[in-house]
């Protein structure tokens, strides 16, 4: 039995990841759950899963929550509970499903102490991936991407030697606008946005899959966590989201993994890896499919991704900018108050203003991080 803690377990990678754990009650326990302040749903949680530990990031909300639960349970607050949570509740894997740039040093923490990691927070490898990268490799920590299509590369890699990769190709369905014109995106409105034509995903992520930015994050992802340069990662565009992604070997053997779109296929492979487990889950048939379609992106449309390339050209800090100005603007334009095309024009002006600091730590990191949601919010 695998013991389980994750964080952010509300959210839509986190109900997800629990809805595996009640189909295969011999293979997971939980240790820990962690939600930013939906408490109705975690107390839900907490009454069928049975977890010795829980986190609330929103104290007020911690409060309300404490004499509903057993009083045996620890309850942690805050950042620093995130942290306790990471570290202290004596898991085997601990899923990161938080949302933001709040995930950052629980995983990081976590790390060094050698604990594996399930990663679905991108931001984590984003802003600081070669920390990360560095620390796991000392502390022996494995980190298994949860992201469909890392947990894709990761699958087509096995039994390969890393040296023989020429490049990997990441798939993109392009979102809510693959198909809207530059003009019409300048008026899209966030419920527009909203609506992915494939993915069920939380609302952070999807804005980011209509903008690219989504995919611009997972290149900078993939630098790290497959030790590539950053030519040898590409994007192409394929609508039916059937192909997760491909590596294309030296000798232009191209692998890719297939599966329809559900995030459960990743998830359960990241928990169980190396195995794989039997399930009862919809098959692939690619008669219904009919089809699998392949364009480039539009860097002109989706600017977002053309910036992720550039910021991670420069390295540095420039990512941390990056992700850091798309968290907050996107946050904005859920709430109304820009407009789509405004999402990569601010964070371009954002990276433009950018004095970089080289090889940043993770202080140097969460500094400017602070500063820039001071500054902006
Ligand atoms: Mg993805």
């Amino acid at each position: 039995m695998k013991k389980l803690t994750i964080l952010g377990s509300t959210g839509s990678i986190g109900t997800q990841t629990l809805e595996i754990v009640r189909e295969y009650p011999n293979l997971f326990q939980i240790q820990g759950l962690t939600c930013n302040q939906n408490i109705e749903l975690l107390e839900k949680q907490i009454f069928e899963f049975k977890p010795k530990y829980v986190c609330v990031m929103n104290e007020e909300a911690a409060e309300k929550l404490k004499p509903k639960i057993s009083p045996a349970i620890t309850v942690y607050t805050g950042l620093e509970g995130l942290i306790n949570i990471s570290t202290e509740s004596k898991c085997d894997i601990l899923l990161t499903a938080v949302v933001g740039s709040i995930g950052l040093l629980p995983t990081y923490e976590a790390i060094k102490k050698g604990i594996d990691i399930a990663l679905a927070n991108k931001e984590t490898l984003v802003t600081a991936g070669e920390i990360i990268m560095a620390e796991a490799k000392k502390s022996g920590s494995k980190i298994l991407p949860v992201d469909s299509e890392h947990s894709a590369i990761f699958q087509c890699l096995q039994g390969n030697d890393m040296s023989s990769v020429e490049k990997i190709i990441l798939t993109a369905s392009g979102g809510s606008f693959l198909r809207t014109s530059l003009e019409t995106l300048k008026f899209v409105k966030p419920e527009e946005a909203l609506k992915h034509p494939n993915w069920d995903m939380g609302k952070k992520i999807t804005i980011d899959s209509a903008t690219m930015m989504n995919k611009g994050l997972e290149v900078i992802e993939a630098k790290w966590l497959f030790d590539l340069s950053i030519d040898q990662i590409d994007v192409v565009i394929h609508p039916e989201s059937i192909i997760h992604s491909m590596v294309q070997y030296q000798d232009r053997s191209v692998i890719a993994q297939m599966g329809l779109p559900d995030m459960k296929l990743p998830i359960l492979y990241a928990l169980n890896y190396p195995k794989r487990i039997k399930t009862d889950y919809e098959p692939l048939d690619l008669t219904k499919i009919g089809q699998l379609n392949f364009l480039a992106p539009d860097l002109e449309k989706f600017r977002a991704l053309s910036l992720a390339y550039e910021s991670i050209k420069i390295g540095h800090t420039m990512p941390v900018v990056l992700n850091t100005a798309n968290e907050i603007y996107v946050q904005k334009f859920l709430e109304n108050k820009i407009k789509f095309l405004e999402i990569a024009e601010y964070v371009e002006r954002e990276m433009e203003q950018h004095d970089i600091i080289n090889n940043p730590t993770i202080e140097d990191i969460i500094k400017i991080e602070n500063e820039m949601k001071e500054r902006l919010i």
